[in-house]
């Protein structure tokens, strides 16, 4: 599975089971092709007339790693893995790809929580893995303004509902990028306007959440909690799984005013997946002590090309800020090609890395090991 030989310390290391520190639910359901083309592209839509979202470097990963576990040729063709996928049927197909993903823990983003996708338990389940829950800020905020009746109601019910689900969960997440984007005011919005927000939210509380004085006061009501319960803040930046994003509104560096203002509190912040990003990641992981980056979704979309995302985030970031996810969702593809990219292009980061004589073998399965899942034990204190 890996592209080079190394020496048997540095492997052990690299396949050694790893620690997904962010992902979401699969499919439970047995996919149509076109189903199934929808999840795999981060465009939401149907490939143009006469084209296929297998034409991708997410597509040629499945046809090559994903068709051998379910018993197939590498390289087959996309209906024949589609074919043999739905002759598994969905249950054992899942099983067979999140198992073969080598994962000992799994923490899973609930905020996209549906019937459709398996929930946190299910996916410990299907995957052999241990489970803990990342709790969504902007989900527990949907529900909460869903059953306030006046703004003060809101607030007090905010605060409530963020401690009571922090509670059972390792870590919070925002996605906040996507909502009103990275360069908000990194300042705590005044009371008085937070409930002129919040009568304003009130009169339309189904709507998704958009208003920047809200969504920073949710931020901060947020970070008060991790702060008192020691709980690392993730936030999702640069690429997402779908278009659900103004990308240049997503580069993390524009939240560096946030990001100074939280270095005194010692909250944790997390910037997931980053690409293309991923350097401006990697300067913040460097000069922010409280700064941790991974490159997630990328490594699964770039798929042969994500050596190359793996060298330039290996550039500066310090190894200790280094995490691994896979951001798995919709398809349990997405969870085993994650974890094989990342095994993949860190294998030749340190292959090369030892051959120049610049780090010892010892040194490169010290990393990996800290990449693939220490870094996650220790800020989420698993
Ligand atoms: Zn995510």
């Amino acid at each position: 599975m890996l592209p080079v030989d190394l020496p048997g310390t540095v492997r052990d290391a690299l396949l050694a089971p790893l620690v997904d520190h962010h992902c979401h639910g699969v499919r439970r359901d047995d996919l149509s092709r076109a189903g199934f083309e929808l999840l795999i592209s981060p465009s939401g839509a149907p490939a143009p007339p006469g084209t296929t979202h297998f034409d991708t470097p997410l597509g040629a990963a499945i046809r090559r790693w994903c068709a051998p576990v379910l018993d197939l040729e590498p390289h087959t063709s996309a209906a024949v893995y589609l074919s043999r996928r739905a002759e598994l049927g969905a249950d054992e197909a899942n099983r067979r790809l999140l198992r073969a993903a080598g994962v000992m823990a799994i923490l899973v983003d609930t905020g996209l929580e549906s019937a459709e996708l398996l929930s946190a338990a299910e996916m410990g389940r299907h995957s052999g893995a241990a489970i803990d829950e990342i709790v969504r800020i902007e989900q527990i905020e949907q529900d909460v303004a869903e059953m306030a009746q006046a703004a003060v109601d809101y607030l007090d019910s905010l605060a409530e509902e963020l401690a009571a689900r922090a509670a059972r969960a390792v870590g919070m997440t925002t996605v906040i990028a996507y909502r009103c984007g990275l360069g908000f005011d990194p300042s705590r919005p005044t009371r008085g306007a937070v409930i002129a927000a919040a009568n304003q939210r009130l009169a339309d509380p189904k709507a998704r959440l958009t208003d920047p004085i809200l969504l920073r006061h949710l931020l901060w009501a947020a970070v008060d909690v991790a702060r008192e319960r020691g709980l690392p803040v993730q936030f999702h930046t640069g690429l997402g799984g779908d278009p659900d994003v103004d990308l240049h509104r997503a580069d993390p560096a524009r939240m560096t005013g946030f990001i100074r203002a939280l270095q005194p509190i010692g909250v944790p912040v997390v910037l997931l997946h980053c690409y293309p990003f991923h350097r401006q990641a990697a300067y913040l992981a460097a000069a922010y002590p409280h700064v941790y980056a991974d490159v997630g979704l990328a490594l699964t979309h770039t798929a042969a090309g994500s050596a190359r995302v793996m060298d330039e985030l290996l550039e500066l970031t310090p190894f200790h800020k280094l995490l691994y996810s896979s951001d798995c969702h919709g398809v349990a593809e997405t969870c085993l090609l994650g974890a094989l990219a990342f095994r993949r292009a860190l294998a030749g980061a340190l292959k090369w890395r030892i051959e120049a004589g610049e780090w010892s073998a010892a040194d490169a399965a010290r990393i990996a090991h800290m990449i693939g899942s220490g870094s996650a034990r220790r800020i989420y204190r698993l």
